[in-house]
């Protein structure tokens, strides 16, 4: 339970981050660099390179010259295994990552090692499994010219090219893997540009492969901004394929953007998860849909339960205990792991997440909590909601921070009505213990995730992406590798 002492090898990383482009470190052309900070103190961690589009150029020229190099010559079992590498060195490395994580995102240094190490150790073994089982299909065809000519068709599925992968800064190192392990088993290589406030674990993850044996030029990773850096990754004409994780706004952009090259694009967005809690719940799991489902990563997860419907024979129970929770969540340093409320991720952030707090306030909304966060660093205290109505700014826009809404219903359609008033569909849950509940209401609930009795667990097996405005595509499972490949159908006359 101590605090974490920072290794003396996280301490020489942070004097001078650089970049990696074909298997170099590269500081920006432009010699610029910008600050990224610790937010639990608000003090300045480290000073990395800000690339500029000359930068992105050369990343993307190494990817396409690694794509049609040495990586797409590999047999799958290579690749398999340097992807398999890949994950016992993100173990290996797994203290030192995680402890980075924690000072550069402010999480929790337990769920560092949990998700950013473990999860995505286990991710990058997922994905090697299906490196060697791309597999295409043989068609009967009916193609009736000319006369006694006959054919045979068959499928190849081939990587699409070089991957632009844009991620969010609430899970970095889990959001660049969530990307990279899928690109690279299918056979495609890859320019990372990870979010302005948390790129450190990137630049590690990107050396890592580079000693797990992935060749030089493959994995690149570019730091900077969105407009600087981002855009022009996305409009690269050498990109084929860009991944974006963010927010729904600069989704758009890229989408368009994309659409005007005809790029492959796969977008996670936004999402505004509802938690629908049924008078016949068990009432054991409150504890558990408050801690998980709603307050994970200091509310920071694009499917954190933020819209609470308990129906009315529970829900006075159901705010007693979720207060409860609320109210009782530690708040502090993530290097000090009993700490479960940690900072937000910057300054910019923390003082918008207030200003959704005071917006519900002004707009007519009932905090219940009226907690303070300590006042150095980026913190903002918890906070619970009631007399919330459908059209207010705090039931319709992310806040994506730790706080939350409760509403009572007395219908169940009339709940899911709620549930699906937004124009997000990321994440959702029902909380019943009848299967009839289950099975009618689950249909009718327009996400692209819905968990029953649980909240806010992805699973890499487990298809994961947006309905409506959170997104297009789906990553995880088999599907995510279709994300980066292309079908070709190969037609043979005989
Ligand atoms: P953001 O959209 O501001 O930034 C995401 C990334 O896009 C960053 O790397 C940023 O630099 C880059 N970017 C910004 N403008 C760009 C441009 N014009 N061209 C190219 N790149 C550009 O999002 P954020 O604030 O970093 O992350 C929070 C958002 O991410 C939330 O909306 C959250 O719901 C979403 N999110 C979604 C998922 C999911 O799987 N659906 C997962 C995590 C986070």
């Amino acid at each position: 339970s101590a605090v974490t002492s920072i290794s003396a090898q996280v301490t020489s990383f942070l004097s001078a981050p650089k970049c990696l482009i074909d298997g170099k470190p590269h500081a920006a052309l432009s010699g610029k660099t910008y600050s990224v900070y610790n937010p639990a103190d608000g003090s300045v961690l480290a000073e990395v390179p800000a690339c500029g589009a000359e930068d992105v150029d050369l990343a993307v020229k190494a990817a396409r010259r690694a794509f049609e190099g040495p990586w797409s010559q590999m047999l799958p079992a290579q690749r398999q295994g340097i992807l398999l590498k890949i994950a016992d060195l993100i173990e290996a490395h797994g203290e030192e990552l995680a402890q980075l994580e924690t000072l550069n995102q402010g999480k929790s240094i337990m769920l560092s090692r949990l998700i950013e190490v473990q999860s995505s150790a286990e991710y990058f073994r997922y994905m090697a499994g299906w490196a060697t089982k791309i597999e295409g299909s043989t068609l009967d065809v009916s193609i009736p010219i000319p006369p006694g000519m006959r054919y045979q068709a068959y499928t190849r599925k081939e990587a699409v090219g070089v991957v632009a992968a844009i991620t969010p800064w609430n899970f970095p190192l889990n959001m660049a893997v969530w990307k990279i392990a899928p690109a690279l088993a299918a056979g495609c290589t890859v320019v990372l540009k990870p979010a302005e406030e948390t790129p450190l674990t990137s630049i590690r993850l990107a050396e890592i492969c580079l000693e797990a044996g992935v060749p030089e030029g493959v994995v690149n990773v570019v730091t900077g901004f969105g407009e600087e850096t981002g855009a022009p990754l996305v409009a690269h004409p050498q990109v084929a394929k860009i991944t974006f994780t963010g927010s729904t706004e600069t989704g758009k952009l890229i989408g368009v953007q994309a659409m005007k090259d005809m790029k492959r694009v796969t977008l996670e967005l936004g999402g505004k998860a509802p938690m629908i809690m049924f008078d016949d719940m068990d009432l054991d799991l409150l504890g558990l849909a408050a801690g998980i489902g709603s307050f994970f990563n200091t509310g920071q997860t694009c499917c954190a339960g933020v819209r609470i419907y308990a129906q009315k024979g529970i829900y006075e129970k159901a705010l007693e205990v979720i207060a409860n929770v609320t109210r009782s969540l530690a708040i502090g340093s993530g290097l000090d792991p009993r700490n479960q409320i940690n900072p937000v991720v910057s300054a910019r952030h923390q003082a918008h997440v207030k200003a959704c707090i005071a917006r519900g306030i002004e707009d007519g909304a009932k905090p219940v909590i009226g907690a303070t966060a300590p006042s150095q660093g980026f913190f903002v205290a918890p906070e619970l909601f009631t007399d919330v109505r459908q059209d207010m700014a705090l039931m319709q826009d992310e806040v994506f921070g730790p706080v939350i809404t409760m509403t009572p219903f007395d219908d169940a359609d009339a709940a899911i009505a709620m549930a699906n008033d937004t124009r997000y569909g990321l994440g959702a849950s029902i909380w019943t213990t009848d299967i009839n509940k289950m099975m009618r209401y689950v249909p009718k609930i327009e996400a692209g995730t819905v968990w029953v009795n649980s909240h806010n667990i992805p699973d890499q097996n487990m298809p994961f992406g947006g309905m409506k405005q959170s997104g297009i595509g789906r990553e995880h499972g088999r599907g995510a590798l279709d994300n980066y490949l292309e079908t070709k159908s190969v037609c043979v006359a005989y």
